[in-house]
């Protein structure tokens, strides 16, 4: 049951209670345990009761987590705690704890329940009748204790796997901004210049006498037009920016590639290096995040570039896209490759090769890819470079959608 319970401990705790009270042997039973709250790393301040009582056939869990302040200290939990091991008791006053009904001659055994040699809760079990210590039943009882230590640990693992993923999409985020901020202070610059030349033009000829309303109109027709291709640019940067939470939307990823390519044109141009694109005309639509998918063409575009030095022949980047059975986008460059030994770290977060470089952006790009339901790849050309393959589900249409 525990080893079943994949990400979630309260259902595998409710099971595992209710059966400790049944194979107990007891009319009257009950089960707890006491744990320190999951999201904790440390010794936690939060402690949760989960509880099951058995009253003759009546079976009742109590899932209603009651929030403790503290690690339990009283009676045979809290004497578990402080030894660190099983405690027995014959013949106990249950009333003392507030369980009137399994009265003074109930018997009870706790045990720690840990993980990395840190106490994390406490398996408690009352019986309603005195019964000498039990070596079979604090087997099974420690056994159960040992499994509930290794699913916490399990959850706490993930949670904390979340969390850094969290950590790295912000940082890679970040690092992909650097790239693209280059390229956009390069793009806006350029109709901004535009408008101080086209504005300094006009005031030349009205200074000269020289304006007629049909040369007037037309260099404020283009004032305006760079204008916007300048608010255009700002506006791709908001986008880039924008909190986004994974969004579902039908996307065109030719249109994606082709905004990726423009926004990247100056830095792959001052790199001396082409971007090509072959892209497959009436591609399907997938559905997904366009801003998580740019991010991901922009971290594989940035690191083609970067592979060329200017020793690599036809420095190029050819993006492509295919549809077969799901939808193909293909980045591929003409660098010097890599070595059979690092591929396989390749998406490993902090894995770089690069003086300053954060290791994080291929494997994010691939945590997004996943997200959308596919699969990115990376591998050495026949002849010479690399290409990043991702694969993308196409969508199903909904017959009466
Ligand atoms: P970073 O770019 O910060 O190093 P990435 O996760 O983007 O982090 O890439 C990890 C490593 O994978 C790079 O440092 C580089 O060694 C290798 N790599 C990625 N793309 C290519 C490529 N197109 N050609 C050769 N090596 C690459």
């Amino acid at each position: 049951m525990i080893a079943n319970a994949a990400d979630s401990v309260e259902p595998a705790v409710e099971a595992v209670l209710e059966r400790v009270c049944l194979e107990g042997g007891y009319p009257l039973a009950r089960a707890y345990v006491h744990l320190a709250s999951i999201g904790e790393e440390s010794q936690s301040s939060v402690w949760l009761l989960h509880r099951a009582y058995r009253s003759g056939g009546d079976m009742r869990t109590d899932s209603e987590i009651m929030q403790q302040p503290g690690p339990p200290a009283e009676g045979p939990a809290g004497e578990a705690l402080r030894l660190g091991a099983a405690v027995w008791r014959s013949r106990y006053d249950a009333s003392a704890l507030g369980i009137p009904d399994l009265g003074k001659r109930a018997c009870v055994c706790a045990l720690p329940i840990f993980h990395n040699e840190t106490a994390v809760g406490v398996l408690e079990f009352f019986g309603s009748a005195p019964c000498a210590r039990d070596e079979d039943w604090v087997e099974a009882l420690t056994d159960i204790a040992s499994q509930l230590g290794h699913l916490v640990g399990r959850v706490r693992a993930q949670m904390r796997a979340l969390r850094q993923q969290a950590g790295l999409a912000r940082m890679s985020r970040v690092a992909s901004m650097r790239e693209v901020a280059g390229s956009l202070a390069h793009e806006v610059n350029q109709p901004l210049a535009a408008i101080v030349n086209y504005s300094g033009g006009a005031l030349h000829l009205l200074e000269q006498g020289r304006a007629d309303d049909e040369k007037l109109a037309r260099v404020l027709d283009q004032v305006r037009i760079q204008a916007k291709r300048a608010s255009g640019i700002i506006q791709d940067l908001r986008e880039l920016l924008r909190h986004n939470d994974g969004r579902q939307d039908r996307l065109d990823l030719n249109q994606l590639i082709q905004r990726t390519a423009d926004l990247l044109e100056t830095t792959a141009r001052d790199a001396g290096v082409k971007l090509r694109l072959e892209l497959e005309e009436n591609l399907p639509e997938i559905v997904g995040d366009d801003i998580q998918l740019q991010q991901v063409l922009i971290n594989l575009v940035v690191n083609a570039i970067e592979a060329m030095d200017h020793s690599c022949a036809g420095r190029d980047v050819l993006i492509s896209t295919r549809a077969g059975e799901q939808i193909e986008v293909v980045v591929s460059d003409r660098g010097p490759g890599m070595h059979d030994e690092l591929l396989a770290k390749l998406f490993t977060p902090f894995f770089s090769t690069k003086p300053h470089g954060l290791g994080i952006g291929l494997s994010i790009s691939r945590s997004i890819v996943e997200f959308h339901g596919g699969r990115l790849s990376g591998a050495n050309n026949p002849d010479q470079g690399m290409s990043f393959r991702i694969r993308l589900p196409r969508v199903t249409n909904c017959p009466h959608a």
